[in-house]
Parts: structure tokens; sequence; C-alpha cells
């Protein structure tokens, strides 16, 4: 079975494995034309990226040096952090230039700032206009987990923004990680819950990369983590036919 068109592929036909149980009819795939709003082109890379230095607790500058206090870094910070630098909660961000169509198109590069201002605001993905939505909920394309866990996508997170009904297609056909599989799913109700972004922890001569992972905002790492992207915890999750969710554009 192709996992774009859903048809079964037959014996003269080419195709290609994209895991385990994931096919698709050579003629279905097709090369990337459309350019996704949240994506990075190369002229909006924010060069050299900043130094991350540890956030003393407020007052430090008065104690520091004071024999018999200890201060503990509290998180991590810019050295010569702007206010732009944090959100809304307080969180870091990867500092980006909007700027989209200089240089090169980074295809799988997302852009933390339209990444974010996607995830906020409900805007499709692929062409940043407003996602869909009707009674069931808001319209999202993610890559299937059907196996993943009884239920899914019951509490599903996820750092996609949703789509609007005219770019579903496209996306299926053109983006490579959705060729292993994907489902179309309206979402009741959804929430903004942390970021997905690098994780830090003290070390001996400064802050060090650990990870990169999605942290909620109330967790305590969130004060050492770089956001790149938000994530959304969807709820009241159906998943729903493509075809006839297309059927509705015609
Ligand atoms: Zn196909
Ligand atoms: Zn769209």
């Amino acid at each position: 079975m192709c996992t774009i068109c859903e048809t079964p592929i037959r014996p003269n036909q080419p195709y290609r494995r994209h895991a385990a149980d994931a096919y698709t009819h050579n003629t279905c795939r097709r090369p990337p034309t459309t350019v996704p709003y949240i994506a990075t082109w190369s002229g909006e890379k924010a060069a050299p990226d900043p130094v991350v230095v540890y956030r003393m607790p407020a007052g430090d500058t008065f104690r520091r040096g004071k024999p018999g206090i200890t201060c503990m870094p509290v998180g991590i910070r810019y050295s010569g952090e702007a206010l732009s630098d944090r959100d809304e909660h307080g969180v870091l961000w990867l500092p980006d230039v909007d700027n989209p169509g200089t240089g090169r198109l980074l295809y799988g590069n997302v852009h933390p700032g339209r990444q974010r201002r996607a995830m906020t605001e409900l805007l499709c993905q692929v062409c940043g206009g407003p996602a869909d939505r009707d009674s069931r909920g808001v319209l999202w394309l993610v890559e299937d987990g059907r196996g993943d866990w009884s239920g899914w996508p019951k509490d599903l997170m996820t750092t996609h923004p949703p789509i609007c009904l005219k770019c579903v297609r496209a996306a299926r056909e053109q983006c490579p990680h959705l060729w292993k599989g994907s489902a179309l799913v309206r979402v009741g109700r959804s929430v903004v819950c942390g970021v997905w972004g690098r994780r830090y922890t003290a070390g001996r001569l400064g802050p060090l990369v650990v990870e990169s992972t999605v942290v909620p905002f109330e967790s305590p790492l969130i004060h050492w983590t770089v956001a790149s992207q938000l994530v959304r915890a969807l709820y009241a999750c159906t998943v729903v036919s493509v075809d006839e969710e297309l059927a509705a554009l015609t």
C-alpha cells in the first residue's frame, strides 16, 4: 500500500520503501516545489550563535565574592541578552532573522520565529494562512503513530503546526518525513504546553549542552533550555479520511 495515494502497489509499479512497512509509488512522490512557511532560508541564520552563560539569582552582583555565600546558577542566559530574546513565559529563544526568500531554502530546517507564530495563532505550516477548522476541530497532518500506543493520537504532543485543506496534498507528496505514513487528524482542543529546544546543564567551565528535547513550561529545566520550536498537546482528536476531507475542496 502506498502511503501517499493509499492504493496497493502492484508488481509492475516502481516503488520505494521508507520504513519497515511504509512504501510509496515513485510516481506519487513529488520534488519539493512548495516553500513551507515554517522553513528557514540560508539568509535568515543569526550568526554567530549567542554565547550562553549562567544566570545567577537576582542580587548576585552584590553578594558575589563574599565569603560564606555560595551562589548557584538558576539557569542560563545570553551574554548581552536582549528583552526580545525571551517569550512571554520567560523562555529563552534561539535568535533568528525574519527574512524569508533570502539565500537558499533550507528545506528541513524549521524557522523558530515562524514556527512559533504558526503554532500560537494556528496557522498552516505550509502556506501560513489560517489552518482549517470545522465542528470537529482544527486540522493537523502528523506522522502516523497509530502503532505507537493504544488510543493514539490521544495526548499527542507535536512541534508541527496545523495545516489548511489545500496544502494537505502537497505536504503528503513532497514532505519526506510524511512518506513513512501520515494521518490527518481533527483536534478538538489543543494547548501550547512547552518547547522543543537545546537543554543545558551546569559544567565546571560553563553551561554544557545535554540534549535536544521537549521541555514543558512547568518543568524547572525550562530555565536551562534554549527553545527553537513551540510544542502543542493535542486533545479530543479524531483521525479523519484524507479523501473525505479533500472532497470538501471541490
Ligand atoms: Zn501511490
Ligand atoms: Zn496551507
